[in-house]
């Protein structure tokens, strides 16, 4: 097979965008660094063998959403050569969300530190009947979970595609037509807000050769494929704003709440932001239970969130499992879209990010840089490279919330589990560095007996209680 290596791939990383921090909102494009500041690093990618050159012009493609997936896609694309259309409904979106990242996204994707609220060195999984667990005893002095608002990260990675050639148009996707010849254009439609997100907007079109979907969980791009669907999670959360002696106290302090009370198949949460905290839940199952979770979550946290003040109520669907197509001829689905969140944790933001990045690599490694059309092939190596690097990872999540999120027992079993050290080593060095931890095998064979072990008492307990 004929394949040509071709120059260094410029892409994919660069230094924060200057005096964002003095900004933290999405009104200006015009402040941001123009490429030739930026810093890149080099990725040596192989080009596409057969499909036909593009004349006159480079590849086009268009993001739809502009969340983290978004985002990241759309910067890929432009330093890959791909003239790249961004479009995002509303520039201010907070999207809902406990905002919780891991080290390694602060890295790979070089986020500045001062669009990280908080980092949380300490974590607490309680159980149902309130026994409390440490998990963060074995953090290196340089480790935390970042916690950041939505709307600061996002709109950040908008403005680095942007800077990096995309361009951004503040717009509301409603339907796609689909190429009516082989290599034919895609046509977008959308209504154009021009800034005025309240307006109805003026119907406007676009037409591209390659389209990614990073709309988010109700995708209306994976429906014009039709994708297929997922099951997902209804997740709820309040915005509490505290009095400043119990805002210390969870200063660099996250607290996971297990119970039926809280949820019967999946955990509450407080998580710190810059001025105030997150409380929320989620549940698969009992949808319309969901505020009585809430309430329960808040009962649970209410002696350190005494006195607090609810500032905003938000919810919003999680998805469980990839959709059942993620990629359909020219168009590819990345993040929510996809159903890139890890069962039993709901973490989507690294995984979305991720798969943007990767889908984007892949349509630029198969455009040979925007020179050539790509084809069905092209988008789909981003799937087989995601499913090797993540497809592991999103199973030991489904085994572990299928083995400890079905009883209150299991629960306990669970935070017991939490309380050993190796057990926390292994979670957070999996969490937090995304790749798959080699354990030492006399642990491991200690932790297997421990498992069982807490799982035999767990379901004695719970046959018991029956
Ligand atoms: C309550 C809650 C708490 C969570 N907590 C965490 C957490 O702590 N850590 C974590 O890692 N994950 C968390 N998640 C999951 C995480 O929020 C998602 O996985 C992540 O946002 C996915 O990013 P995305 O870019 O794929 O989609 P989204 O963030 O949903 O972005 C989609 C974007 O597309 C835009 N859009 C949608 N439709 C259109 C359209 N038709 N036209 C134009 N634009 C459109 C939206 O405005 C939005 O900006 C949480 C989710 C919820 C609901």
């Amino acid at each position: 097979m004929a394949s040509v290596t071709v120059k260094s791939f410029v892409g994919l990383h660069q230094t924060s965008l200057e005096n964002y921090n003095r900004r933290h909102s999405v009104t200006g494009l015009s402040k941001c660094v123009v490429p030739s500041q930026l810093k890149y690093r080099r990725l040596n990618v192989v080009a596409a063998k057969s499909n036909p050159k593009i004349a006159g012009r480079n590849l086009r493609v268009a993001v739809v959403g502009g969340g983290p997936a978004g985002g990241a896609a759309a910067e890929t694309l432009a330093k890959g050569g791909i003239e790249t259309f961004l479009i995002e409904r509303k520039m201010d979106n907070a999207k809902p969300c406990g905002g919780a990242i891991p080290l390694c996204m602060v890295a790979e994707f070089d986020l500045p530190l001062d669009i990280i609220d908080r980092r949380v060195t300490k974590l607490k999984v309680i159980s149902p009947s309130n026994v409390s667990v440490d998990v963060h005893k074995t953090l290196k002095p340089h480790e935390y979970v970042g916690m950041v608002r939505r709307e600061v990260l996002d709109g950040y990675l908008r403005e680095r595609a942007v800077a990096s050639g995309a361009t951004i148009i503040n717009g509301l996707f409603t339907k796609m037509d689909k190429p009516q010849e082989k290599n034919g254009t895609y046509v977008l439609h959308y209504n154009a807000f021009n800034g005025e997100s309240v307006s109805a907007g003026e119907r406007m079109s676009i037409e591209v050769d390659a389209v990614i979907g990073a709309d988010g969980a109700n995708s209306r791009v994976a429906k014009s494929i039709d994708a297929g669907d997922y099951e997902y999670l209804i997740a709820f959360q309040e915005r509490i704003k505290l009095p400043d002696d119990k805002m210390q106290y969870y200063e660099n302090l996250a607290e996971m709440y297990t119970g039926d009370d809280v949820s019967p198949d999946f955990y509450g949460w407080v998580f710190p932001k810059c001025d105030h905290v997150a409380v929320g839940t989620g549940t698969i199952g009992h949808k319309p239970d969901i505020k009585k979770f809430q309430d329960a979550t808040r009962l649970r946290a209410r002696d350190k969130i005494l006195g607090g003040k609810i500032m905003r109520v938000e919810a919003h669907p999680i998805p469980q499992h990839p959709r059942p197509r993620r990629v359909v001829d020219r168009v590819a689905l990345i993040g929510d879209a996809a159903g890139y969140v890890t069962k039993g944790s709901g973490e989507g933001i690294y995984f979305a990010a991720k798969s943007g990045r990767m889908c984007a690599e892949a349509i630029v490694e198969g455009s040979d840089y925007g020179r050539r059309m790509v084809d069905e092939g092209d988008m789909r190596s981003y799937l087989k490279k995601w499913d090797k690097a993540y497809g592991p990872t999103f199973k030991v999540m489904n085994i572990l919330e299928r083995l400890f999120y079905r009883s209150n027992p299991a629960r306990e079993a669970l935070v017991e589990l939490f309380g050993n050290e190796y057990v926390q080593k292994m979670t957070f060095d999996s969490y937090m560095y995304k790749k798959v931890v080699h354990g030492n095998p006399l642990e491991d064979l200690k932790l297997a007996v421990n498992t069982i072990g807490s799982l035999v008492r767990a379901n004695a307990l719970s046959k018991m209680a029956n």
